[in-house]
């Protein structure tokens, strides 16, 4: 069944968005470069990644069901942050966003009863489940850290042992 045009926009805008969410993650793998936590830096390149993959997974529903894909221009992210917990609560947020905005386009494809389109989103709620509650254990080991930087540089070095995120499996 060929995608529907509603569907096809919206999932347009998540490719936009999710390229967004990569080019964010990207700018804060290098605040954390320059303030010397090169694990914290290297799990933000990861995240960056995995948002590509995000994109691409979108991106190969649409082309495979007759739909077009449109890259329009990606919004410039924010650069700078307070501190570690600034950045990572950022992170949190925008993950929080990034499932609301999932779950409207599966309003939509529930709405039309696409299943294939429903098959396709649970795999990103699942997905949002896992980064929302990663993202959440980092913030809150964060809040328990404060100023120690000894515990920081520790955090920091088992961030860094992240392992290099792969591309999902086009189903
Ligand atoms: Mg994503």
């Amino acid at each position: 069944m060929e995608i529907s045009k509603e569907l096809t926009e919206a999932i347009n805008d998540q490719i936009n968005f999710e390229l967004y969410s990569a080019y964010i993650y990207l700018a804060m793998a290098s605040w954390f470069e320059e303030k010397n936590l090169p694990g914290m830096a290297q799990w933000m390149e990861y995240q960056t990644d995995e948002e590509y993959f995000h994109a691409k997974k979108f991106y190969r529903h649409v082309v495979e069901r007759g739909g077009r894909v449109i890259m329009t221009s990606i919004e410039g992210p924010k650069n700078e942050w307070s501190s570690p917990l600034d950045v990572f609560q950022e992170a949190l947020h925008h993950e929080e966003l990034v499932t609301s905005r999932i779950y409207k386009i599966g309003d939509i494809a529930d709405k039309e009863g696409d299943r294939a389109a429903q098959s396709m989103l649970r795999w990103f709620y699942d997905e949002q489940v896992e980064e929302e509650a990663s993202v959440t254990e980092i913030v809150n080991h964060l809040k328990m850290i404060g100023d120690n930087v000894q515990a920081l540089i520790m955090l920091d070095q088992k961030l860094g042992a992240r392992p290099a995120p792969t591309e999902p499996v086009a189903e």
